[in-house]
């Protein structure tokens, strides 16, 4: 403690440090160690044992350093239990619980300042719990892992990292919020995946919303209970009554009947209520999509060159590629047969707002010539989805393109467009929007290291607490 030297030796004792194993055998150190008076007349420590450097065996340490060193490892790479399994076979004795003390006791605080963090949620149990994951950008790390993501846990931790200057976080208003809470000086960074996502989706929402639209587009607005499959029409009918539902609503609506008083002569909900009174309700009926499909055209000319076979059609298109049954082909076939009797006129297929939003984005260069011709009716017919389009790709491309200058003329045009609402959605997250569109960092790697995290995760079970999955996962960084 006073640092003097001392020749004059107290006393021996033997200590025994666990080293790497040679040649299949355990090793075992036998260490004599040496104790010293200390001769200085005012230290407190009279006895000291002498000391071997961390790098050799640590004091109070029953194993060597290298040893420690592997040890530390196999807790990290494979968790408690699978990695005291694989130490048996090493030949190194160390148990479970001792892995998983190496691993926790020598997770080592960070020393660079973290300046760029990735903020985003990660689940314990998906639609049960959640939690957070903080990283750092610069150096493609995780940085802390927080059990929940509640705003007042995400800003408390934030309030202890004054030094960040950049927050990368997805879209979700609470860590915006706690981020400008506990650090209103640091640029926020709105996830470009996020954004390009929620553009899409905001597509998708406006082909559900023209559903209506669609169907009269394609001339499929009557439909003929005959021709659809039974349960298509057990669908039919439950969409009949709803229809006759909302029809009743909105003549009490119309009628000036309060929401309340609705609610209790129709026993419907009042979420239902409420719902059909603003016109939100976007229920269509449209006939299912079976295995089929993709081989309509096939039949359908088949059956023109007078094949009223199904065993033997059902044969042709099993060439043709076709894994469904022959039940499904016959089916079909009766189905035919009634529609030429009815009204000599195919069966019309409306595709779904999924199938449509793609066809109309993402496939669009490589469409069949049946689907070039129903997207070219819906374009034709429907010029503010077509709007709607235009608009998502130019914000799309604005965030490839770095064009940050669009931004405004964008959002003006499109807050009275189809897609509004996520308009609306970005003007009130601008800021972070634009740092998007101009900042280089994005949360692509923090998605990453959730994966990593998931992995880790499910290598123990599920039963890691949030310590040690931090300690493994920092650890192994
Ligand atoms: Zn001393």
């Amino acid at each position: 403690m006073c640092g003097a030297g001392s020749r004059r030796i107290h006393s021996r004792y033997v200590r025994q440090v666990a080293d790497l194993p040679c040649a299949g055998k355990e090793v075992r150190l036998r260490v004599i160690t040496r104790r010293f008076v200390c001769e200085v007349p005012h230290c407190r420590r009279r006895i000291f044992a002498e000391r071997f450097g961390d790098r050799v065996v640590a004091d109070r340490s029953r194993r060597t350093a290298r040893l420690e060193y592997i040890v530390h490892h196999l807790g990290l790479a494979l968790g408690g239990r699978p990695a005291a399994s694989f130490a048996k076979r090493l030949m190194l004795r160390v148990s479970n619980d001792t892995l998983l003390r190496v691993v926790r006791r020598r997770t080592c605080g960070r020393i660079e300042p973290l300046v760029v963090a990735g903020i985003d949620d990660w689940a314990f149990r998906r639609n049960h719990r959640y939690g957070t994951i903080v990283c750092d950008l610069e150096r493609r790390r995780i940085v802390a892992l927080l059990p929940d993501r509640e705003i007042a846990t995400v800003r408390a931790w934030l309030c202890e990292h004054p030094e960040i200057r950049i927050v990368s976080r997805d879209r979700g208003g609470g860590y915006g919020e706690a981020a400008a809470k506990a650090l209103p000086d640091a640029i926020q960074v709105a996830d470009r995946w996020h954004l390009m996502e929620n553009a899409s989706a905001a597509f998708l929402e406006a082909v559900r919303r023209s559903m209506r639209e669609i169907r009269a587009a394609l001339g499929a607005t009557r439909i003929n209970p005959e021709l659809l499959t039974c349960a298509e029409r057990l669908q039919y009918e439950g969409y009949l009554r709803r229809e006759q539902t909302n029809a009743a609503i909105i003549a009490l609506v119309r009628d000036g009947v309060s929401l309340k008083e609705i609610v209790r002569r129709t026993a419907h909900s009042r979420k239902l209520v409420r719902q059909v009174s603003r016109g939100e309700s976007t229920d269509i009926f449209r006939t299912r999509q079976s295995t089929l499909d993709a081989h309509l055209p096939f039949l359908d000319a088949q059956w023109a060159e007078g094949c009223r076979n199904s065993a033997e059609l059902w044969r042709r298109l099993q060439v043709q590629g076709y894994q469904g049954s022959l039940r499904v082909v016959s089916e079909w076939m009766t189905r035919r047969r009634r529609a030429e009797r009815a009204t000599n006129q195919q069966l019309q297929k409306v595709p779904s707002a999924r199938t449509i939003s793609r066809l109309m984005t993402t496939a669009r260069d490589h469409l069949s010539k049946a689907e070039t011709i129903t997207i070219a009716a819906i374009e034709a017919c429907i010029p503010t989805l077509v709007e709607a389009r235009k608009l998502v790709e130019r914000f799309q491309a604005m965030l490839r393109q770095r064009l940050v200058a669009d931004l405004d003329s964008w959002i003006a045009i499109a807050s009275t467009s189809l897609i509004a609402s996520f308009a609306n959605g970005i003007i009130k997250d601008k800021a972070a929007v634009c740092a998007a569109i101009t900042e280089s960092w994005s949360n692509g790697q923090t998605e990453g290291q959730i994966t990593k995290l998931k992995l880790v995760k499910r290598q123990m079970y599920g039963r890691a607490k949030i310590d040690l999955l931090q300690a493994r996962l920092i650890g192994a960084a």
